[in-house]
């Protein structure tokens, strides 16, 4: 079992004055040290398209989206914006291969023919194999749980957790699970695995074995997000477990809730876990209202990756929101998460290990 982090400097984008500070990618990786990282390529288009419109993506390519799609989008265009996020998706990918143990040679790959979704000849995955190799990927970016397949919304051009996700079902990763817990409701990532119509090709032209097998795939996707009810966005498209907060909730409730939920996470039985660890549940984020302390969200952070270490399940970590007044405490809580995550991917035994009993270790980073 290992951990690896995935991390690009590309990722610090200039997008003007702004409550989204894209400097804090780099302020992370600086914090754990610079470790070792795996700078990724950017997502191809191709990938992009597995879960993004033609039209909406050709909108972002030639920056002829209108000033709604801009104002929706909440980012000003640039040639930069876009290539830095797809960057990013490409970091998503690459932490989930990773955590698989696919290579990450072939990851524009996908069948010729939309008439399956298997995996390539040889390429199966096999639940024994990651169970038997437990990794976690840690990705210093992504989250962009905002973003729909045919528009970008509130700082999210596109789902890099969703596109990673259909890039390992065509790699045969069946079930996965995705837990979110940014302070806000993942709507685009519950809108493309729970309300969204099959893709065109599947309505038509397809027999009706392959249609089955495409809902089938696409029920294997359970999606959990627990967040501030009253908060962004508006409307909250049903995912399979959303557990909307009170404002105000504090660390015991949401911890409360936590220990409840992911059980039935569990329950699923995921072949790979995508954990959305956003900072913005904290006591002095400038767009979340749950008032958490960095105590309680080292402890979320345990919670979730020892849910799934100890049932050896691999993870993907994505840092998703953080928008704490001071930029040092945003950081300090993403660091945490990280720490905890490659804590994990670096203990031995699992899954018959118990539980870590070392809950007095710190950070010297983490909390201040
Ligand atoms: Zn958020």
């Amino acid at each position: 079992m290992s951990a690896r982090i995935v991390y690009s400097a590309r990722y610090r984008v200039d997008i003007g004055p702004h409550v989204f500070p894209t400097r804090k990618y780099d302020l992370v990786y600086d914090a754990l040290g610079r470790p070792p990282a795996v700078d990724p390529p950017p997502a191809t288009w191709e990938d992009l398209s597995l879960v993004h419109t033609t039209e909406y993506l050709e909108k972002l390519r030639t920056g002829t989206m209108s000033e709604e799609d801009v104002a929706q989008l909440e980012l000003p265009w640039s040639p930069e914006m876009v290539e830095g996020f797809r960057v990013m998706v490409g970091g998503t990918i690459q932490a989930a291969l990773f955590a698989c143990g696919l290579s990450a040679d072939s990851t524009t790959q996908r069948p010729q023919s939309q008439e399956s979704s298997a995996a390539p000849e040889g390429q199966e995955f096999s639940a024994d194999s990651a169970i038997s190799a437990f990794n976690v990927g840690c990705h210093i970016g992504g989250g962009l749980h905002h973003a729909f397949p045919n528009h970008g919304e509130g700082f999210c051009p596109f789902n890099d957790v969703a596109v990673a996700v259909r890039v390992l079902q065509h790699r045969g990763v069946g079930r996965i699970a995705i837990v979110d817990l940014d302070v806000h409701h993942g709507n685009g990532t519950a809108f493309i695995f729970g309300g969204a119509p099959p893709p065109p090709q599947t309505r038509s032209g397809r027999s009706p074995r392959a249609y089955q097998e495409q809902n089938v795939t696409h029920a294997n996707v359970f999606t959990f997000s627990m967040h501030q009810q009253h908060n962004y966005p508006m409307w909250k498209p049903r995912g399979s477990l959303d557990v909307g907060l009170p404002d105000g909730a504090r660390d015991a409730t949401f911890l409360g809730e936590l220990e409840r939920a992911l059980p039935k996470v569990a329950a699923h039985r995921p072949q790979c876990v995508f954990y959305l660890a956003g900072a913005d549940p904290y006591e002095d984020d400038q767009l979340g209202g749950l008032r958490l302390t960095k105590q309680g969200l080292r402890r979320r952070d345990r919670l979730v990756i020892d849910t799934f270490r100890i049932a050896g399940v691999p993870i993907v970590v994505t840092l998703a929101g953080g928008y704490a007044r001071r930029v040092e405490d945003t950081v300090a809580i993403h660091v945490a998460t990280i720490e905890e995550a490659m804590g994990a991917g670096a203990a031995s035994g699992p899954p018959t290990a118990p539980p870590r009993a070392d809950r007095g270790r710190q950070a010297s980073s983490g909390e201040g």
